[in-house]
């Protein structure tokens, strides 16, 4: 059995790569297919033109752990692949290369009845939650539909736990009876945690569940997960573009861009000052604050991220880093502790010695 800190999900050496082949059709209707099309050069829901053919690699030799009873963060641009990461931990997307073990078993190896029994122990809430949730289903029925689908709850013991659910997120149980587009975008949140919750699992991943949310209902949302982590030792990967929010709730900061890891680290140093990878460092200097110096230029964010058809050969950050050296241009910098941390990566060719640039 795990104890507290222990590892309990290594993944290593993850690849995702999606074919763009003229064959591979989207999971979207004729209509929305065109829609599509016209922007990105595929029809009706099919790749085509310059995509055929090529392949997108939404996440590149990810290698990552998590320990037990941690909050870890993940952040980055939009388009980075950190969804992707997550997906591929809940078993709904397959790595192309590498493998995800959780205590020590192969996700992807996972058939049948042990994968099905296996989805209880990793949980996701959405975004929008809204959208995953049934319109005509009713908030006593959203919240346990899980326990009742996995053969744990009978139907008729459905509105106590409910209400036990509803309990654990702030919520009474007027909401019992109500429908989801009768609820607040912060009310609708926690009924996707008391239904992430429901099932008891070991591992919750919030995929940027607060992003679409006002700022006080955000931290409300912040201060309830941190609550619940603190209760229950849930283990949770929080992914979000917004690096301050993670880094005021999670223990440790990884840092992706266009599908690789750029640095890791704990959150329990001032990460402004030792935050060492460029990408981080223009990351963090590109927070908005009240107190903001607008005299002061942010570091070197200016352009686009490329596409992740076209990741460059060398370091993916390239393009867009003041820093870059010869050596950037044809080998891509691998994660490795800093001046010997072991719990501060970093993938950058600056630091091949283990030095220090910033101070
Ligand atoms: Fe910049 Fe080179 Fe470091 Fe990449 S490896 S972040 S291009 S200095």
């Amino acid at each position: 059995m795990c104890r507290h800190g222990e590892e309990i999900v290594r993944i290593e050496g993850v690849t995702k790569e999606f074919f763009c082949s003229g064959g591979a059709s989207f999971n979207v209707g004729r209509r929305c297919g065109r829609i599509i099309g016209n922007l990105c050069g595929c029809r009706r829901g099919r790749f085509r033109g310059k995509s055929r053919g090529r392949s997108l690699i939404a996440c590149n030799d990810v290698s990552l752990t998590l320990r037990r009873g941690e909050t870890l963060g993940i952040a980055g641009e939009s388009g980075c692949g950190k969804s992707t990461l997550a997906k591929m931990l809940l078993s709904m997307e397959s790595p192309s290369k590498g493998r995800i073990l959780y205590r020590g078993r192969d996700l992807t190896a996972m058939e049948g009845e042990e994968r099905r029994r296996n989805c209880k122990n990793i949980q996701m809430v959405f975004q929008d939650s809204l959208a995953s949730f049934h319109p005509r289903m009713r908030i006593v029925d959203i919240v346990t539909e899980p326990l009742v689908n996995l053969k744990f709850l009978k139907k008729m013991n459905r509105e106590a736990k409910a209400l036990e659910l509803l309990e654990t997120v702030e919520l009474s149980g007027d909401f019992l009876c109500r429908y989801p587009h009768t609820l607040s975008g912060g009310q609708i949140q926690r009924v996707g945690i008391a239904r992430a919750l429901s099932v008891n699992p070991e591992i919750l991943v919030c995929d940027e569940a607060t992003s679409a949310l006002d700022v006080s209902v955000q931290r409300n949302i912040a201060r309830l997960l941190v609550d619940l982590q603190r209760k229950n030792g849930t283990t949770m990967v929080v992914i979000s573009h917004d690096v301050a929010f993670i880094n005021s709730i999670a223990h440790r900061l990884a840092v992706m861009y266009l599908g690789s890891i750029m640095e890791v680290m704990p959150t329990s140093r001032d990460v402004n000052r030792v935050a060492a990878h460029p990408y981080t460092r223009a990351l963090l200097g590109s927070i908005f604050s009240t107190g903001m110096d607008f005299t002061k230029a942010i570091e070197s964010l200016e352009s686009e991220a490329p596409s992740a058809l076209d990741i460059p050969e060398g370091c993916p950050f390239q393009g867009r880093c003041d820093r870059v050296m010869d050596i950037c241009r044809f080998k891509k910098p691998t994660l490795a502790p800093l001046r010997g941390e072991k719990d501060h990566l970093v993938a950058c060719h600056l630091f091949d010695e283990g030095g220090s640039l910033w101070g």
